[in-house]
């Protein structure tokens, strides 16, 4: 096998010889160059054998690549495509894992090059892939060195998992949490960062979404901590406005909990043999070791913030039981169900001069197909009456729920305030470094002083936005439920009544209470509509209500106008009827004012004929038949009603005449008359010229 010089022929010598070279990472290749010239060294064997320097191609697009896999492995393929073309006469690698680290890969390529005879050389020596023993050798080392790199990886994720499993793996730290000198890991020592982030986890258990909590931080103007890696180990921290995803971040990661986890991410192999990284369900997790460091939140905390994000994502799924209140005003919103299929009814809102009008709709059917929506109907009546329900379910307990939300909600202006009181301090804090910074340096440095100079004004400015801030913040707050009214509004319902009815209430807030009170609302819509409601603590009450008018039906012209309309259009053209109308003051069903157009739609929606159709079917006569009756032109006929002879009425809104068939009739009379009185008196004025 070692014995070169039979397995070399001439026929391997016309061939070129390919040298691969490969080191697994970029690290190993910096640092491990001592191998990576040893691999180059081989083309000095091949040339020892026989082959002419220029012979020699040298593949080493690999480095930096690892063998586990080829599919990024460009060289590799290249090396591949060479030998099975026949180009090839000898493979060089150091080892045999520097080829292939990949039973399957190695084994294909010692196959091709069995079949283009292409001889392997490491450095023990030359094999002939043809052959037997020496495939069956060559085939072994592959195979150890597979076993090689499985053991070795082993060992270290071995070591790494036993570390984790006491919870001593130093894993990257998020922001919020820092470690200290005995590497145990503590709360940032800085103020402000522990605020926001403890922040955004009451946030998030009072408004119950990461986007509404993002939206929220952003309307408060409050920014979020990062700290960033720079060059040279030099951590910066940054403050960036929060992101939905940066919340959903940090509401995932489980050591905000106090809790310590390894193992929350896995791979998963794609179809090319890269790996994906995934997250894994927090069953599979190695290792979680709740209360291993102080949290943010307790692990009940964690795991309810998981399931209520898990319901949120629901929204877009199949089951959704309850949403998250949002901000338009139908009261049921996410906690209605289909009494007809089961299925989550959903909201969308009609636009209406007097605000928008939810409607209720059940889409299964549709969205499996069906042409038709399973059930819709209009809100406004259902949310009255939902109202008025609740008005009357009022238990002392259940209106201290409806105050603890509304003390929530001022809490929570509290709360904002004393974030931008810290970001007061903090641009306070750096305004006076950046003043001391200007007042140490040397008046004579220029260039210094004038940096400095211009850094100093900017924390100024910053601290006059923050200042700014703060002060528009703190007006905007809402004001306290005096202890007064509390009492109003535990010893009355009626005072519940005026918190529901006050217009200022928010309709989130409006929604919150009802969910309080309510787990969900089944509505069937058959005769009339029936509303099951399921209180909290499993009561149940149901009424009925009539079917609410759906839009175009509220839009209707009441039937009594259009009688009006019909009884106008006897004696007057569209505009006539409108003016009249108007001075009636009667509107459309709309509520708008008359005009020619919505007379119009009227004709043709009620079939009522207009004036001009009228006076034709009374035997009015149109210009040209008149002119017809008459036996002279149209023109004629005009200058006939022009010098009065022949009058008539305006029939249209686009003066077309009509004209009365007697007084065509009287006229053609009269006409005939004359002229017979001329013929007469020409034949008597001819007669007596001829006598
Ligand atoms: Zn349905």
């Amino acid at each position: 096998m070692t014995n070169a010089s039979t397995r070399v022929t001439a026929h391997h010598l016309s061939r070129n010889a390919y040298l691969y070279v490969r080191q697994s990472t970029l690290r190993q290749v910096v640092e491990n160059g001592e191998s990576t010239q040893r691999q180059y060294n081989l083309a000095d064997r091949a040339v020892a054998h026989g082959w002419r320097q220029e012979q020699v191609i040298t593949i080493d697009c690999d480095l930096g690549q690892s063998a586990a896999g080829t599919a990024d492995r460009q060289g590799f393929q290249e090396l591949v495509k060479e030998v099975g073309l026949g180009h090839a006469g000898i493979v060089l690698g150091l080892e045999v894992s520097r080829l292939a680290r990949n039973s399957s890969d190695w084994h294909r390529l010692l196959e091709i090059c069995a079949l283009s005879s292409t001889l392997i050389l490491d450095e023990d020596g030359v094999y002939d892939p043809s052959c037997f023993n020496d495939r069956l050798l060559l085939g072994l080392k592959g195979t150890m060195s597979e076993a090689e790199l499985h053991v070795l990886r082993a060992r270290l994720r071995g070591g790494i998992l036993n570390k984790a499993k006491r919870g001593e793996l130093c894993q990257k730290l998020p922001i919020g949490y820092v470690r200290d000198g005995s590497s145990k890991v503590v709360f940032d020592p800085d103020g402000e960062i522990r605020e926001r982030v403890q922040h955004l986890f009451d946030t998030f258990a009072r408004l119950g979404s990461a986007a509404a909590t993002a939206k929220e931080f952003q309307r408060a103007r409050l920014d979020f901590p990062a700290r960033l890696n720079r060059r040279g180990g030099l951590v910066e921290l940054v403050w960036n406005p929060l992101t939905a995803i940066r919340t959903l971040q940090i509401l995932h990661n489980p050591i905000y909990s106090g809790a310590y986890v390894y193992g929350r991410y896995g791979e998963r192999p794609g179809p090319t043999g890269t790996k994906r990284r995934v997250v894994l369900p927090r069953s599979e997790w190695l290792v979680t070791l709740p209360g291993s460091h102080p949290g943010y939140i307790t692990w009940d905390e964690y795991l309810r913030n998981q399931e209520t994000i898990r319901k949120n994502g629901l929204a877009y799924g199949v089951d959704r039981r309850t949403l998250t209140p949002r901000e338009g005003p139908a009261l049921l919103q996410g906690i209605l169900l289909c009494g007809k299929c089961g299925q989550r009814m959903w909201v969308h809102y009609d636009g209406r001069k007097e605000g928008k009008v939810p409607i209720y709709e059940c889409r299964s059917a549709h969205s499996q197909g069906a042409s038709e929506v399973c059930q819709r109907m209009h809100g406004k009546a259902i949310d009255e009456a939902m109202g008025q329900l609740l008005l009357g379910e009022l238990t002392p307990e259940a209106i201290e729920l409806c105050l603890a939300v509304q003390e929530q909600v001022r809490e929570r202006a509290g709360d904002d305030d004393r974030q931008l009181k810290l970001r007061v301090q903090r641009a306070e804090y750096e305004a006076n470094l950046s003043r001391s910074r200007y007042l140490q340096v040397d008046p004579s440095n220029r260039l210094v002083a004038d940096s400095l100079e211009a850094d100093w004004n900017e924390k100024l400015r910053a601290l006059r936005v923050a200042q700014e801030d703060r002060k528009q913040g703190a007006s905007k707050s809402p004001r306290r439920i005096e202890t007064e009214q509390r009492a109003e509004l535990l010893g009355l319902p009626d005072g519940f009544a005026a918190l529901w009815a006050d217009p200022s209430t928010a309709h989130q807030t409006k929604k919150r209470l009802v969910r309080l009170l309510v787990d969900d609302v089944t509505l069937v819509r058959g005769e009339d509509i029936l509303v099951q409601v399921r209180l909290k603590g499993g009561a149940e009450r149901s009424f009925r209500l009539p079917v609410p008018l759906c839009a175009f039906e509220l839009r209707r012209t009441p039937a009594e106008v259009v009688r009006l309309v019909d009884e106008l259009l006897g004696s007057h053209t569209r505009l006539g009827v409108v003016a009249e109308l108007r001075a009636r003051g009667v509107r459309t069903g709309a509520g708008d004012e008359f005009t020619s157009e919505s007379v119009q739609h009227l004709i043709q929606a009620y079939g009522l004929k207009p004036y001009r159709v009228r006076l034709v079917d009374q035997g009015m006569l149109s210009r040209a038949q008149a002119a017809a009756r008459l036996g002279v032109s149209v023109s004629t006929a005009q200058d006939l009603h022009r010098s009065g002879q022949l009058t008539g009425i305006v029939a249209d809104d686009k003066g077309t005449w009509m004209y009365d068939a007697g007084d065509v009739e009287r006229l053609t009379e009269a006409r005939s008359e004359a002229k017979n009185a001329l013929k007469a008196s020409i034949v008597r004025s001819r007669t007596s010229a001829a006598v």
